[in-house]
């Protein structure tokens, strides 16, 4: 699943490829995608504007228009890449923005999980106000920190993907990033020590920069638009090593089940405490 890397691997790429032109048409081809708007709500919205600034928001990419703009997540297996415009969608191609110079912007998504819909205004969106700070971008206190988790009962691993404390943060990233603060995934949020703290606001962007740097995980199929297969995946810590050694102290990762999702830490240098 696409994180916080991943999409702004997207992002970065498809950037200077769409910046500019004109959208001329849209078509999709499952209109479950778009609810609660339809295909033609949508292609209402972006027909015949100008492309003015592509940005990515926790794990959501924002299409600027002249007017409004085209909000899409990537969910589960999600990607969107150019190509020259035909009259056929390719296999798994769920969307297509035909654009003025000859070339096509393609959402391709085989398990359809994605979303993308069309707005006046960015205010508008719901899913975009109670993001928290970005990783990449904002920095952040251990005060601001303490008081973001008051209150929250919430195991720390569980509230790193609920985005309301950073946004952008996939089940990978959070068993990274607790590797590396060196805090147990099943830490009660609101009974972070100080020193526990300052370790996760220190990890969260260097996990995420790093896996930026590398262009993000190979998982299943991330790709980045240009064709491009991440290379964060040799480098994880703990992620997908159940029963290996740990990095640090050589004791060997386990793995847990939070929320139906697999976690991943070292019994060693992650204590319960
Ligand atoms: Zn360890």
């Amino acid at each position: 699943m696409p994180e916080l890397p991943e999409v702004e691997t997207v992002v970065r790429v498809i950037r200077p490829l769409i910046l500019e032109k004109v959208i001329t048409d849209a078509r999709f081809s499952v209109p479950r995608q778009l609810l609660p708007q339809t295909p033609q709500q949508v292609r209402r919205g972006i027909q015949k504007k100008r492309i003015s600034k592509v940005e990515r928001k926790g794990k959501f990419i924002l299409v600027y228009l002249e007017e409004g703009l085209l909000l899409i997540h990537l969910r589960m297996t999600g990607r969107l890449y150019i190509k020259k415009s035909t009259m056929e969608l390719g296999k798994h191609e769920r969307a297509c923005f035909t654009l003025d110079d000859g070339n096509s912007l393609i959402f391709n998504d085989p398990r359809t999980l994605g979303t993308i819909s069309y707005h006046k205004q960015q205010d508008e969106i719901a899913a975009l106000v109670k993001l928290g700070w970005d990783p990449l971008t904002d920095q952040t206190t251990v005060e601001e920190l303490r008081e973001s988790l008051r209150g929250r009962t919430t195991a720390i691993k569980k509230l790193l993907l609920d985005q309301t404390i950073w946004a952008g943060i996939g089940n990978i990233y959070a068993s990274e990033i607790l590797w590396m603060a060196g805090i147990h995934p099943e830490k009660q949020s609101n009974l972070l020590t100080k020193h526990q703290l300052t370790a996760l606001i220190e990890a969260v962007p260097l996990v995420l920069k790093h896996a930026l740097e590398k262009g993000g995980s190979t998982l299943r199929d991330f790709m980045s638009p240009d064709g491009k297969r991440g290379g964060y995946s040799k480098e994880f810590r703990v992620y997908d090593r159940e029963g290996e050694p740990c990095l640090r102290c050589k004791k060997l990762i386990k793995r847990i089940v939070q929320a139906q999702r697999s976690t991943y830490f070292c019994p060693g240098c992650q204590k319960k405490r």
